[in-house]
């Protein structure tokens, strides 16, 4: 298959070009066959692509144009927080010092990386209210994941072997049934009534004594605070049960409400979501785990450790589950997390929230003029529209969010949570502008006016993108995922 839109690195190449030039071999030449063993020659040709140098830059940076990111415009993509990553970031990543060490290092000779490390688990204990923390997970998922396999371990370590079930509402994140699964619980659906919020009635019977934990976000996925989070906590603790916080977004109350104090027992953090990891294209993330004093002997090995003025990874840890990740987490988010921390400073975090909530609820009452606001009350750092009176004039969610594009915007997240017809969820973060918030808005309103006056405009979009309307349907059915020569 030849791709001719756009043709591939490999299909640039010509024989003997070269993007790289060496200066001549100044020691005797090493004959390959002499030297190493039979088994570990290889025998295909690589097929490495040989393009020369200005070929090269010209296709990646042609690429890199096609490409959406932050940098290039507004990113509403609702439940992950695509906020600005400040380049300072980039300016504290890149130094020797952190970028040239090595995990194996002795520990001696790098202190600085550790005493980082360190003070970020310090920091985030003291954002969460929980007692210690690892940094290990590598994303959201990861951090779930770990946790669980903690909270079983503590129920095994009690002699409560027959915790099997996880509660999760029917709005919560994709991943947390499926960290469940991983971690071999059964999940169980708690029910939304109809302000949007957990249904009690629904917990208290689902509740028992096969309960491992209670999964939950908070603000949860439709961006509302669950205000009676602390009967919930109450109602899963007397069963025996924890309560897990999904803590990837935490941009509506830093500083405000910490998951300690609301009653859970372990959070993770996506620190390349909130604390401004860069994130999309596949990563890569950092989701550290932090835990009361009664889950923290469960923790992944090794934790890090001050010993007078001197850190170290203490691997003593009788109850730990071991070790989820090879070395210590994804090092360069925590550092740029941890930047962005320092930066910030405690009244500079609380001011995210407020600004991420009061942007989210400008938008959404401008926005619900044209688009149904199924549930009423203010929300936090994001909120849920429903695309169903533009359905009814045969304009589906899908089609606004292709419009969008052609108006320089990605779309928001559509079609989740699952429990809101024609869904369209909107997390404007805490730092765009009155003005790129107002653009979006009139953009928004305008396409419903289009929907109603011109709907082809809208079911035929995007009309001015590089790639057009695919078929979704084949490209999730029949996915083309390897590339043959
Ligand atoms: C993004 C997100 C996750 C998953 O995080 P990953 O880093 O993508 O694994 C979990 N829960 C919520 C609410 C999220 O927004």
């Amino acid at each position: 298959m030849r791709t001719k839109n756009y043709p591939l690195i490999f299909e640039r190449s010509k024989q003997g070009r070269k993007s790289y030039s060496l200066p001549p071999l100044d020691v005797p030449e090493l004959k390959l066959d002499d030297e190493i063993e039979e088994d570990y020659i290889r025998k295909n040709k690589a097929n490495l692509p040989e393009v020369s140098e200005l070929e090269l830059i010209r296709h990646y940076t042609g690429l890199s144009t096609r490409n959406f990111g932050i940098d290039s415009g507004f990113y509403p993509l609702g439940s992950c927080t695509m906020k600005y990553n400040p380049k300072l970031n980039e300016d504290i990543a890149k130094l020797d010092g952190f970028s040239y060490i090595h995990p194996y290092q002795d520990p001696q000779t790098v202190q600085g990386a550790l005493e980082v490390m360190y003070d970020l688990g310090k920091h985030l204990r003291e954002i969460t209210g929980m007692e210690e923390v690892s940094l290990q997970p590598a994303a959201g998922a990861h951090g779930e994941w770990t946790a669980l396999l903690m909270i079983r371990a503590f129920h095994e370590a009690n002699g409560d072997m027959n915790r099997t079930k996880v509660l999760i509402p029917d709005s919560a994140h994709g991943t947390n049934p499926a960290s469940a699964t991983v971690a071999g619980f059964e999940s169980v659906t708690i029910q939304t009534n109809e302000q949007g919020l957990v249904d009690l009635e629904d917990l208290k019977k689902a509740v028992g004594k096969d309960t491992a934990a209670l999964m939950l976000t908070n603000p949860n996925t439709l961006g509302l605070f669950e205000t009676e989070i602390m009967e919930m906590a109450e109602i899963v603790h007397d069963a025996g049960g924890k309560l897990y916080y999904d803590g990837a977004n935490l941009n509506a109350i830093m500083g405000y409400v910490r998951p300690g104090d609301m009653g859970f027992d372990a959070v993770h953090l996506n620190l390349h979501k909130t604390f401004t990891g860069p994130h999309g294209g596949g990563g890569p993330g950092s989701g550290p785990i932090a835990v009361t004093g009664e889950l923290a002997p469960f923790l992944p090995k090794p934790l890090i450790k001050k010993q007078g003025n001197t850190y170290v990874f203490d691997e003593d840890l009788p109850q730990s589950i071991g070790r989820v990740k090879p070395y210590y987490g994804n090092f360069g988010i925590n550092l740029r997390a941890y930047t962005y921390i320092r930066t910030m400073g405690a009244t500079g975090l609380k001011k995210v929230s407020e600004y991420a909530v009061l942007n989210a609820n400008y938008m959404m009452r401008k926005l619900s003029r044209e688009y149904d606001l199924p549930f009423k009350q203010h929300c936090k750092h994001e909120f849920v529209l429903s695309g169903k009176k533009q359905k009814m004039l045969g304009v589906r969610t899908l089609d606004i969010a292709k419009r969008l594009l052609d108006y320089g915007f990605h779309p928001p997240t559509i079609y989740f949570p699952l429990n809101v017809e024609e869904a369209l969820m909107i997390e404007p973060t805490e730092t765009e502008s009155k003005d790129t918030l107002d653009l979006f808005i009139d953009t928004m309103l305008q396409i419903a006016e289009e929907t109603r006056l011109n709907p082809e405009i809208v079911q035929d979009a995007p009309h001015h993108t590089v790639v057009k309307r695919m078929d979704e349907t084949t490209a999730a059915r029949r996915p083309i995922l390897k590339y043959d020569l």
